[in-house]
């Protein structure tokens, strides 16, 4: 069997990391199976794409197409792979164009579709992810979904077939990835942190990172916190912050807030374990923050892991300065989860995809 996984973007290298592990090892054990990398080129800094596929021996691509965060450059680039290669399965992961690159392309030329973290719902439609997400489903034949919540926000748009859930990849990357304790302590002593006593914030999505007034205010919040905050600056927001001299000031006045460049998945690990909270607007930091046993107050109005807010391990606080600042002061309820499975959800999903006597 062969298998084109097509990704692009940061999170997915890191849920990409641990299936195409369980992938390998299922050939290793004389199962025929055969996968073959696609990046389309969504991200292509070093620090966002290359050092992923390094910390996380990643296999190198088979075919890297340059083709920036452009859907239309992506399908068009795409599609004579798919023609030449015709693969048994196109593996797609989340919700960037990549995956519904990758979707749409694989469905026009009637190749089935596994999407792994299938089922994710903000309710928002002014997300772009929201349209991914949904036109990606539709286009699966097999549907992989990390919570109870993704499988039933499915058969409410009458899709039942071929959804399973089978837990988190990223849950599996967190376990297998989270360094030995004596390489967490040096990470944060490359830092100059100390266990607890700093916080950890990350913004990256466009309604926040191309919007002035949103950043200026996380910003505000981020200054008046009682630690000092680590802030990894995603290049999408670096770029705003370079062409605004407010955020600039505030940045620069700010004794608290500390930018650095996107840093590699081992390093976010050891430092989403020690904080004392992360703030943050990505999906997969609110999840790790829960796996880390880190409270999460998340800059947005909505979520899509509504198990960590229930559970009492995560607080929606927008982007309002007076409602981050207050998020972190009130205690965390921390209740356990059990919808991310026990660490071997990529197994899971190669076992569906391969069994044995297909
Ligand atoms: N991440 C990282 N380095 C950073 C920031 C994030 O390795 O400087 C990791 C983080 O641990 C998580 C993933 O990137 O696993 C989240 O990606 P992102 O926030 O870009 O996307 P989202 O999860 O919102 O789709």
């Amino acid at each position: 069997m062969k298998i084109i996984t097509v990704i692009g973007a940061r999170p997915q290298f890191i849920k990409a990391a641990v299936v195409s592990r369980a992938i390998r090892q299922m050939a290793l054990h004389g199962i025929d199976m055969q996968e073959f990398i696609l990046h389309t080129g969504q991200h292509y800094d070093d620090n966002m794409s290359d050092l992923f596929f390094r910390q996380l021996a990643i296999p190198v691509p088979r075919w890297h197409l340059n083709c920036g965060n452009n859907m239309e450059e992506m399908k068009a680039a795409i599609r004579p792979v798919l023609e030449s290669e015709r693969p048994d399965i196109v593996l797609v992961y989340g919700d960037t164009n990549s995956t519904l690159a990758g979707a749409e392309t694989a469905h026009a030329l009637y190749i089935p579709i596994a999407h792994i973290e299938a089922g994710l719902r903000s309710f928002n439609d002014s997300m772009p992810e929201e349209h991914n997400r949904i036109v990606t489903d539709r286009l699966s034949t097999w549907l992989f979904c990390p919570t109870r919540t993704a499988v039933e926000n499915l058969k409410r748009e009458g899709i039942t077939r071929n959804v399973f859930h089978t837990g988190d990849v990223m849950y599996d990357a967190t376990l297998l990835f989270t360094p030995e304790e004596d390489q967490q302590q040096a990470i944060l002593q490359h830092f100059g942190l100390t266990s607890k006593h700093f916080a950890l914030a990350t913004i990256h999505r466009a309604s926040t990172a191309e919007n002035i007034s949103a950043l200026s205010a996380i910003f505000e919040a981020l200054a008046q916190l009682p630690v000092p905050v680590l802030l990894p600056l995603h290049p999408h927001t670096a770029k705003t912050v370079q062409q605004n001299k407010i955020l600039q000031d505030l940045l620069n006045l700010s004794q608290n807030i500390r930018l650095i460049r996107p840093v590699g998945y081992i390093e976010m690990l050891a430092l989403e374990k020690h904080a004392l909270y992360i703030l943050t607007d990505s999906g997969g930091m609110q999840k790790e923050a829960y796996f880390q046993h880190t409270p999460c107050i998340t800059l947005r109005e909505e979520t899509e892991w509504i198990e960590t807010v229930d559970a009492g391990w995560n607080r929606l606080a927008g982007t309002d300065t007076e409602r981050i600042r207050k998020a972190v002061e009130l205690p965390f309820a921390k209740q356990p989860i059990t919808d991310f499975g026990d660490g071997r959800s990529a197994q899971q999903i190669i076992q569906i995809l391969c069994p044995n006597d297909r």
